[in-house]
């Protein structure tokens, strides 16, 4: 029971899956094997984890810099610019939040050909697998307990993988800073959840360990059942909630009606801990990635030299669409280039030849929409053998990997009370796919072999 997780198949099996615990089971697609990954790049990352935590705070304290980043892109976008909406109403009400809780995941690609650890993104909400990344490192050296023998591979050299334990306890954590101890932590969810058992993991262990009991909600739930009393008190079908976790809410598919949005106003509204809040959630996005890596802006958030200098070493080429020698080099080597939309989720990107046309249409129309992309360097990792897992059926075949490292952050006005690295991720996926998503479909849960 393990590797589950409810995907879109079996639907078709049973009206239920998706929805109900139980119904409809598939594993989640794993490798057979843990993935070889270099010792200094696996401690390059897991430094930066602290340091890109402590960077969300400081830029999600400044709206100014968000609404004026994200201007643009909010005129050709309608999912942004609800969200800028709603952070706009924050700051006009002057919307404090003491208490911030980050659960973030940082991933990165080994560039082949500059030998460097290059971030592919940001999560700053549903930072997904901590639950299911745990269970396959321990599947990977299980394995290799009983047979790595034969394949000349040492179970040691698989890092522990913490993820699940250090963000229960970091949402605990968060819980027990709100101080009511019959108040809940409340998981926003997807209506039809393919990767409910990531979630349920995370729950159990919060109540084995912590003792803390979560409640699972849709945000058209949230929207019928939400009350926000007058100081502040969110409660939902009378729970009275600590901590909105998200793992809904970064699409716009999860907001099919206004209900969706009514509810997430009324969270934002509210004094419960957002994790993530709309500030923070907005510090998640691409456009934001793409302007933290333009020159001397790191500096207006980070006094320390040596973070802002480990932090713009993983930076890879980020441009905005104004660049027009940019934009005229994508055209010509649309290969080298990425073309990023802000959106979550995996699945959303444009590659190669779609590249120069997506970009020759919009320039042509001189439209506006230009505004909603950014562009980024590709990453070309070295690819390797591996032997991918999915719906029982074993694949070989040369693949490549991202490397997920997970962040929990928490504060409580000038009290910093956890930052820390809490685990990784690894994800593999065949080296001919663009895209890597899991749950999108594209990639496999991994862990690492450290040499
Ligand atoms: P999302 O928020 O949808 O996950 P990502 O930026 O992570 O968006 O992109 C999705 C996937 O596309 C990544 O997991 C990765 O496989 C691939 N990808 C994204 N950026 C790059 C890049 N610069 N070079 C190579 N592959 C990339
Ligand atoms: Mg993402
Ligand atoms: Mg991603």
């Amino acid at each position: 029971m393990a590797l589950l997780s409810g995907i879109e198949a079996t639907r078709y099996l049973n009206g239920r899956s998706g929805k109900v615990p139980g119904t409809g089971l598939v594993h989640a697609p794993f490798a057979l094997l843990p993935m070889s990954f270099p010792k200094v790049y696996w401690r390059q990352a897991c430094e930066l984890a602290p340091i890109f935590s402590e960077l969300v705070d400081r830029v999600s304290l400044d709206g100014t810099f968000l609404q004026e980043s994200l201007s643009r892109t909010k005129k050709v976008d309608a999912f942004t610019h609800r969200l800028l909406e709603i952070h706009s109403k924050m700051l006009e009400i002057n919307k404090k939040e003491d208490i911030r809780l980050g659960l973030h995941r940082s991933d990165y690609m080994l560039d082949a050909e500059t030998k460097s650890l290059f971030q592919v993104e940001l999560n700053t909400i549903s930072s997904s697998f901590p639950g299911l990344s745990c269970l396959v490192s321990e599947l990977h050296r299980n394995l290799l307990n009983h047979y790595g023998k034969h394949v000349g591979l040492d179970s040691r050299k698989v890092p522990g993988n913490t993820a699940v334990s250090r963000y229960a306890e970091a949402l605990a954590k968060a819980w027990s800073e709100y101080n009511n101890s019959s108040a809940v932590v409340m998981f926003v969810v997807q209506n039809e959840e393919r990767n409910m058992y990531d979630q349920y993991w995370l729950s159990e262990v919060m109540k084995e360990m912590h003792g803390v009991t979560t409640i699972r909600k849709t945000l058209a739930e949230i929207d019928a059942e939400g009350r926000v009393s007058s100081d502040g008190t969110l409660t939902v079908n009378g729970h009275t909630v600590a901590v909105v976790y998200f793992r809904a809410g970064y699409s716009p598919s999860d907001y099919p009606s206004e209900s969706e949005w009514r509810a997430r106003f009324l969270m934002e509204q509210s004094a419960a801990i957002k994790c993530p809040s709309i500030s923070y959630h907005l510090v998640g996005t691409k456009k934001i990635q793409q302007e933290l890596a333009k020159p001397n802006v790191l500096e207006r958030f980070i006094d320390n030299k040596d973070d802002i200098a480990k932090l713009r070493k993983c930076f890879a080429g980020l441009w905005s669409l104004d660049n027009e020698d940019v934009v005229k080099s994508a055209i010509e080597k649309p290969e080298l280039y990425v073309l990023k939309p802000q959106r979550e989720g995996g699945g959303n990107n444009i590659y190669g030849d779609d590249v120069r046309e997506t970009l020759f249409r919009l320039k042509s129309e001189g439209s506006e929409e230009l505004s909603a992309y950014i562009l980024m360097q590709r990453i070309f990792p070295t690819a390797s053998l591996a032997y991918l897992v999915r719906e029982g059926v074993c694949h070989r075949g040369d693949a490549i990997s991202e490397l997920g490292i997970y962040g929990a952050y928490l504060r409580n006005k000038d009290k910093v009370i956890m930052n820390d690295q809490c685990g990784y991720l690894m994800r593999t996926k065949v080296s001919s796919s663009n895209e890597g998503g899991v749950a999108a479909g594209f990639a496999v849960l991994d862990s690492i072999y450290l040499n």
